[in-house]
């Protein structure tokens, strides 16, 4: 066994040299270090910004927020084969194939123009806004990072055809929460697109929003019912994508916009608690949307108190407010830190808007990671990628989309909101665009690749320092149905570099080999695990990362109110008509008692009929539509069969 950390200089070692007795010389030491590290950050950030395509602003905008890690350039990942993938795939085919006409029907009625085609339907009866801008930025994103210029040119057509719908005025007669997904939308036209004419588009529609958007500016409260969700609706959501366009052009006007939408009195409410005992009966994802504005005011102003807002509130979600599945917000609300959530699973069937929530908290855990330079965030990501998004039914024929997930105590079922084309319909396409945007993150700063989600897919990077040409790492793996994980490294030439794992939390005795040997590297759940060494082409690392059962307990007012899950993934029993049964008392017996099936991801209980029943566990995600399932169960629950 070889110990490949002790190249890894830890960034407690730098600061270990502050605490020693200072001679000018050491001074000055720490001082160039302390600048060679500012300076470094810098680079992260530039790097950032000249791998953004479109953003012609880099040189303009002092951005002063510190970003530890960096994520990927789109086109520089791509998803290998994998139930993921083939989820991407059907959505993809989906949206291209949604009549243009029917899209553009509503704007070009309003317009008094020639209006083929027919009305979406559902929330998209009158006009397509509610969903238009988060078509157009999936669109954008999907089709640079796959080169897919079907797709590309959709999306152009669209807005050609929209743009002639514009009154000179840019008056678009419209509110709040669409008007901010537009300008989304065609800030991606810009930087993904490369569509020229965006920065015109978005410069009229902001005029027009400057002078018409209503600025009420009421923050949410849990009563009345009708103020969950702020006066006018959801406004505390515009400042992240007029900093994006900021960020974008370096047009003052966008920050100067932004920072009337700015939801300092919601974000404040974790400035030194992640349990504010007033921060709870809001909506649920616009609210964890509205941090996305924090984080871009953060990467702006560079101002801390932001980020320790950011972190605090994700751990007030972490805490008090998520299922074991990740998910949040029954009802769409925040709940009360007081077995409130307990209580919600034999409430409420509305326990999850997966598709929209889970956008929330993609741009959020991302956001994090970016600036903190930790593996924590991922966590999240990984749980919303096998239990929330990745768990949702498609979108289907005429719009037809997920809306809630059912969590309810004794019995659940997927079903497709009663509604089409709702918010969710917009969401589920921009999950799936940033699927290839979350597996891996750059660290600059530590010449290294950060290996975030385990899903099979190759990446394309150039390392910092010492790189004699790009470096491809492929990796495959049927995780989280199995264990291992195998990656293959190509590089023209051998180059020294650190490759690091997230170890996550709930995981125990990870293991890494090296070209088939065992391989002793530090590992701490919640961490990085850092592999230094001088790696060479055709160099394998096969990582392990045991999956066991574990009971996962709703809060703590409820103990014995329990989701069984493995890894990462929630499981969930089949229900035909059978009794209910108990989850054993601890975690031990409870993997003694799951016996595995010839698939790999079923399992039977001990003792149970093998053919007359099918009351088997599985995974959330491998449910269908209007299937059965048992996902909480509680030891105190009556019996009511006999
Ligand atoms: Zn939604």
């Amino acid at each position: 066994m070889k110990n490949l950390n002790q190249n890894a200089q830890s960034s407690e070692n730098k600061n270990e040299s502050c605490k020693s007795s200072i001679s000018r010389r050491k001074f000055l030491t720490v001082a160039v270090t302390a600048l060679l590290m500012i300076s470094t950050l810098m680079q992260n950030l530039a790097l950032a910004q000249s791998n953004m395509p479109g953003l012609d602003a880099a040189d303009k905008i002092n951005l002063k927020g510190e970003v530890m890690l960096l994520p990927f350039d789109y086109k520089n990942v791509n998803l290998g084969s994998s139930r993921w993938r083939q989820q991407y795939q059907s959505a993809r085919d989906f949206y291209l194939n949604v009549s243009d006409d029917d899209i553009l029907y509503g704007f070009r009625r309003a317009a008094g123009l020639d209006a083929p085609g027919a009305p979406l339907g559902g929330w998209a009866s009158n006009n397509s806004y509610v969903i238009f801008g988060q078509w157009l930025q999936a669109m954008a994103r999907t089709s640079y990072a796959n080169d897919d210029s079907e797709l590309r040119n959709k999306a152009v057509k669209l807005v050609d055809e929209w743009a002639k719908t514009l009154p000179a005025n840019g008056d678009l007669n419209m509110h709040h929460y669409p008007w901010e997904k537009l300008l989304g939308g065609l800030s991606d036209m810009k930087q993904y697109a490369g569509y020229d004419k965006a920065d015109s588009l978005m410069e009229k529609i902001t005029d027009w929003a400057i002078d018409n958007l209503d600025r009420t500016r009421t923050p949410a409260a849990n009563k009345p019912w009708e103020l969950h969700s702020g006066v006018t609706l959801e406004w505390y959501t515009l400042s992240e994508n007029l900093y994006r366009a900021y960020q974008l052009t370096g047009n003052e006007k966008y920050k100067e916009f932004g920072d009337v939408w700015r939801y300092d009195s919601y974000w404040n409410k974790f400035a030194d608690t992640s349990d504010p005992k007033d921060a709870q009966g809001v909506h649920a994802y616009s609210h964890c949307n509205s941090f996305s504005g924090a984080a871009m005011a953060y990467l702006i102003e560079g101002d801390t108190k932001l980020l320790t807002s950011m972190k605090n509130f994700y751990d007030f979600l972490q805490n008090s407010q998520v299922y074991a599945t990740g998910g949040y917000g029954p009802a769409e609300r925040y709940v009360f830190n007081d077995g409130a959530l307990g209580e919600s699973l034999t409430t409420r069937l509305d326990s999850y808007e997966a598709p929209c929530c889970t956008w929330g908290a993609f741009k959020l855990a991302k956001y994090l990671t970016m600036f903190t330079g930790q593996s924590r965030y991922g966590d999240w990501m990984e749980r919303l990628l096998y239990n929330g998004i990745g768990a949702a039914l498609p979108i289907a024929e005429n719009g037809k989309n997920f809306y809630y997930a059912n969590y309810h105590l004794g019995a659940g079922m997927k079903t497709y909101a009663s509604s089409n084309y709702t918010c969710c319909s917009g969401t589920y396409f921009q999950n799936m665009a940033e699927y290839q945007n979350l597996i891996y993150f750059n660290d600059v700063a530590n010449n290294a690749l950060c290996v975030n989600l385990f899903l099979p897919s190759e990446v394309t990077w150039q390392p910092a320092v010492d790189s004699t040409g790009p470096i491809t790492i492929t990796q495959q793996t049927n995780y989280p149905e199995a264990e291992a994980i195998n990656f293959k490294l190509d590089m023209p030439k051998s180059v020294k570099f650190s490759l690091k794992f997230r170890i996550p939390a709930w995981s125990k005795n990870v293991s890494f080999k090296l070209n088939g040997s065992a391989i002793n590297v530090e590992v701490k759940p919640g961490n990085w695990a850092i592999i230094n060494r001088n790696w060479k082409s055709g160099d394998r690392i096969e990582m392990n990362i045991p999956l066991h059962f574990r009971r996962s307990p709703i809060d703590k007012w409820h103990p014995n109110r329990v989701a069984v899950v493995k890894g990462p993934v929630v499981f969930a029993q089949q229900i035909v008509h059978k009794h209910m049964i108990s989850i054993p008392p601890n975690d031990e017996s409870l993997n003694e008692w799951m016996v595995p099936t010839d698939n790999p991801a079923v399992f039977q209980y001990e003792g149970q009929e093998q053919s007359s029943q099918r009351d088997d566990f599985m995974p959330f995600y491998k449910f269908n539509e209007m299937r059965r399932y048992r996902m909480y169960f509680d030891s105190e629950l009556r019996n009511i069969l006999w």
